[in-house]
């Protein structure tokens, strides 16, 4: 039987602060009311999802009980690290394995969950990255976005940032991954096995079904990858929480509308993705 997996990164505001280069004192946070609206389509498509979490947002008392309702409600939380290091592959060994194992212990003493579910911050996996993961203990690996598409696109807004001397905490990542395969597969490491399971593309170019591409892709396109991606045998779909935020009803800084998906309003990206997630999700 298919099975798709749904999976939502719970990175805070913050992160997409580190991004775009936007300097704030603000300390808003969206998890806890995007979470709301995504327990909301997925109870109403029938979709048991893995909510991505960042060990160090537990911290925030509203953050930890949406996510404890998420678990009694079924959903799996994976770790997403403790703090969201967009440049973790860059950093040393210790402090690598330093961020996943306080992650993981950190979702699952504050939660009362088994953590077996590991996603690296910016799909940037390393060997070092995947040793500490296999060490940790986790079973599943899904960090991997084969997408020349989103590599290429990635590249240039690094690029262009620089050109405007605004500093992206975003890095370009490893060429190679934006080329692995497209099915789940065994990853070897120097400590064991994990399993990989890659975020779905589409088309030649690769281009992510995420929660952005879907929000944001034109009618043409979107009736395309309901119809050729929602059938595959193997789908693994990201959202970001972030997708299901609204600038105006959760009064975001302006800056974040250079977030494709805020463009559009949030009752027409709701609409899009229950349609996609009812077909993703039909056996
Ligand atoms: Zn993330």
């Amino acid at each position: 039987m298919r099975k798709a997996i749904i999976s939502v990164d719970l990175d805070e505001l913050y992160c997409y602060y580190a991004i775009h280069s936007i300097k704030t004192v603000e300390e808003k946070r969206i998890i806890p009311v995007a979470m709301e609206r995504f327990l909301e389509l997925f109870d109403r498509t029938g979709v048991k999802g893995i909510f991505f979490t960042v060990g160090s947002d537990l911290a925030d008392q509203a953050t930890l009980e949406i996510l404890m309702e998420a678990a009694r409600r079924g959903h799996e939380i994976g770790c997403h690290t403790f703090s969201h290091h967009y440049d973790l592959i860059k950093r040393g060994a210790g402090e690598i394995r330093e961020e996943i194992f306080r992650g993981k212990s950190s979702i699952e003493e504050r939660l009362g969950v088994k953590c077996t579910w590991f996603r690296a911050p910016g799909y940037n996996v390393s060997g070092v990255v995947l040793d500490a993961a296999v060490e940790a203990g986790f079973s599943f690996d899904s960090s991997i976005l084969p997408s020349p598409f989103y590599y290429a696109a990635r590249a240039a807004v690094i690029a262009c940032m620089k050109i405007s001397r605004r500093e992206s905490r975003s890095i370009v990542g490893n060429l190679s991954h934006a080329f692995a395969g497209r099915m789940p597969g065994r990853i070897s490491t120097a400590r064991g096995e994990i399993e990989e399971f890659p975020i779905s593309v589409f088309g030649a170019a690769g281009i992510p079904v995420i929660g952005t591409t879907l929000a944001a892709a034109p009618e043409w396109l979107f009736n395309r990858m309901m119809k050729r991606v929602a059938g595959r045998d193997y789908l693994n779909v990201e959202f970001h929480a972030i997708d299901l935020a609204c600038a105006e009803t959760d009064n975001l800084d302006n800056r974040l509308l250079v977030e494709p998906a805020l463009k559009k309003p949030l009752d027409a990206r709701i609409q899009r993705f229950s349609e996609f997630l009812k077909i993703a999700t039909k056996n």
